[in-house]
């Protein structure tokens, strides 16, 4: 099929210049009076449809003082249009149209003609005869959808054709820009070509609508307000889209004329906003680049309020001020993204591909109208295809975003994990040093403990020879005489105590002092070391004790031991040392010694030192006695026991 239609991005970038050359605006219009009236050939066979395009002549009504009688009856003077479509930019002017139509076939035929500029406010179509109205349609925003001649969203006016010329007069007023690019159809080939152009409009429609469902979608999941700011842009666009081509007249708001006249400058305010918004949100520019914020920032507020502004001013102003602002916000955002992108904002490179192939589109678009491009389905509809770009790579972009981020956050938690991992080692280190640290100490400890046994080992030892050397005497190796008083105290307590009794025997060796000086003092010595040994034999019995008394002295201490028992001990030992064979130095020397016994009874209330000094009264009875015997200390008689011992021992 063929693309006939002025493309609606086209339109709206028309719109959007005209703003800015409407005041340089310097249309050399011919100043034919007599300008012929065009003539537009009609055949049924086709091709369709039949564009008038500029082969009209024009007359400007600036006042709207002029009515179609007033035009049939007084013919003002029309004037040809020397510029390539009949597009008059804003303008507040009513402008009459006058072509012919020549039906080359021999009978009436049905035709449409089209102006596909849904936003029109009043356009009134006359075929005439003279001062004659043979037939009339009107047609535009200030009538219901519901009164149009042919349910369309685009303004069609059905007309019959007699064979041969048709005049036709048209007149256009209207509060935006005043356009008639007139299309002359078969009414067949019209359905046909509808049919075609809703089904790619409805694509086109379809991927908008589904990337703001699939965004919303995405920003409830995400809770990244960059979704919610990039749907409220691209519904704003699709609506404004919509409302643009008269899809939001036909389908939303049919009966709406009030809004319908306001919705284009309402939407295209939104889509300023929004796209201004989501480009803050988008490239972060808070926190990136506060400088380019604060200037976005003023212009999003400018840009708010000529959006809050739309819903109650004159269309007339705001239509301008918004297409104006368009032409702003798409170079605001383009620059913004780009010099973010230098600056090194990685998520700024899907940005400016995004607005870069908007931008592309329009460009291939405006190209192919001032012919430099050539004209196929691709380039005419190059700026509906560059919006759809433009919409899905700014959601590719939002999501590589996302990617990338959380590829940042992931990336940082894993070097969190890493560091965390250096921790716990270090923590492990430190844990194992300590331990090595223990053990050392522990070990020292160890060491130093066992030295310190072994110290308090020897401490022992030597205090176990200090004390058997403090009660041994050394040349005897018995008892000396300071453990042995010691001894008898407690003895002799325990004795009191337990009525038991308690002997001692005190011994002296006779003549001691010949041997010293007969033999000599080693020979003393010797002997001493033999009669101990004799009493150390003798005396074996567990808690009895000898020890040496004096010089050549003797003691023995004897528990629960009776006088008897006593006599009977010191009677053996007296024996056994007269019977002592000692020889020193190859000579056989013999001595005696002389004994006295005292035993505790329980009679009597003795002292151990009075039980010493019996016996030693004792000893001195036995040595006066003629030595060599054994004196017991008689209690009853408080005295030694003279006789009786005396006889049987004496040698
Ligand atoms: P008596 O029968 O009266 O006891 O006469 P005695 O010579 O044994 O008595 P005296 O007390 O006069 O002499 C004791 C002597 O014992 C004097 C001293 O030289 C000697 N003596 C004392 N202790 C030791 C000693 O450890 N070694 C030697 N070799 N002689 C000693
Ligand atoms: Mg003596
Ligand atoms: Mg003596």
């Amino acid at each position: 099929m063929r693309h006939y239609k002025p493309n609606r991005s086209l339109h709206v970038i028309l719109l959007l210049l005209s703003t800015l050359v409407t005041s340089a605006q310097a249309y050399a219009f011919s100043d034919a009076s007599d300008a012929a009236t065009p003539v537009l050939n009609y055949s049924a066979t086709g091709p369709f449809p039949i564009e008038i395009g500029s082969n009209m002549l024009y007359l400007r009504d600036p006042e709207h003082v002029l009515d179609i009688e007033t035009v049939l009856t007084q013919p003002p003077v029309w004037e040809t249009i020397d510029r390539p479509s009949p597009n008059f930019g804003f303008t507040s002017s009513a402008y009459w149209f006058n072509f012919k139509i020549n039906n080359a076939s021999d009978q009436v035929e049905r035709v449409f003609i089209e102006l596909p500029i849904p936003f029109l406010d009043d356009v009134r179509l006359y075929r005439v005869s003279g001062e004659n109205i043979l037939e009339q349609q009107f047609a535009g925003d200030i009538y219901p959808f519901g009164q149009r001649p042919v349910k369309h969203q685009n303004l069609v006016l059905p007309f019959e054709l007699a064979p041969g010329h048709n005049q036709m007069i048209a007149r256009v007023a209207t509060a935006g820009t005043v356009e008639a690019p007139l299309f002359i159809w078969d009414p067949e080939a019209f359905t046909v070509a509808t049919a075609d152009n809703r089904l790619i409009q409805g694509v086109w429609f379809g991927v908008l609508g589904i990337m703001v469902f699939y965004n919303l979608f995405l920003f409830a999941l995400l809770r990244d307000r960059s979704y919610l700011y990039y749907v409220a842009f691209t519904s704003s666009y699709l609506m404004f889209e919509a409302a643009l081509k008269g899809y939001g007249f036909a389908y939303f708001w049919p009966n709406q004329l009030h809004w319908n006249s306001y919705a284009i400058s309402v939407f295209i305010a939104a889509s300023n906003l929004f796209a201004m918004i989501m480009v803050i949100s988008f490239l972060k520019l808070r926190t990136k680049a506060p400088r380019t914020f604060n200037l976005l920032a003023a212009y999003t507020t400018v840009a708010g309020f000529m959006f809050l502004l739309s819903f109650v001013l004159p269309y007339t102003n705001t239509i301008r001020i918004n297409s104006a602002l368009g032409i702003v916000t798409c170079l605001l955002s383009i620059t913004t993204g780009y010099l973010s992108w230098y600056h090194g904002n990685r998520d700024a490179k899907y940005f400016c591909l995004a607005w870069s192939s908007a931008i592309a589109g329009i460009g291939v678009l405006l190209a192919t109208k001032f012919g430099v491009a050539p004209a196929n389905f691709w380039t005419n509809n190059a700026g509906q295809i560059g919006v759809l770009a433009l919409v899905t790579l700014l959601s590719f972009a939002l999501a590589n975003r996302f990617n990338r981020e959380k590829e940042l956050r992931l990336n940082a938690q894993e070097s969190s994990l890493e560091s965390e991992q250096l921790v716990r080692k270090s923590q492990e280190e430190l844990l194992r040093s300590r331990l090595d640290a223990n053990k050392k100490l522990e070990r020292k400890v160890a060491e130093r403990t066992e030295t310190l046994e072994k110290a308090m080992q020897e401490l022992e030892t030597v205090n176990k020879k200090l004390e058997i050397m403090s009660t041994t005497d050394a040349l005897t190796g018995i008892h000396n005489r300071g453990h042995f008083e010691n001894n008898l105290q407690t003895e002799f307590q325990r004795a009191v105590r337990h009525h038991r009794p308690l002997s001692i025997i005190l011994c002296d060796i006779d003549h001691f002092k010949r041997v010293n000086d007969t033999y000599g003092h080693k020979a003393g010595d010797a002997c001493l070391q033999s009669v101990a040994a004799v009493f150390r034999k003798r005396i074996s019995r567990p808690g009895d004790l000898v020890a040496r008394y004096g010089g050549e002295e003797f003691i023995v201490l004897l528990a629960d031991t009776t006088i008897d028992q006593a006599k009977g001990i010191a009677l053996a030992l007296c024996g056994e040392i007269r019977a002592m064979h000692f020889i020193f130095s190859g000579k056989p020397i013999s001595v005696t010694a002389s004994f006295g016994v005292s035993t505790l009874n329980n009679v009597g209330a003795v002292s151990a030192d009075q039980l010493v000094t019996q016996a030693d009264l004792s000893l001195y009875e036995a040595k006066a006695n003629g030595r060599d015997q054994v004196i017991c200390w008689d209690a009853d008689r408080n005295g030694p026991e003279k006789n009786q011992i005396l006889s049987s021992y004496q040698a």
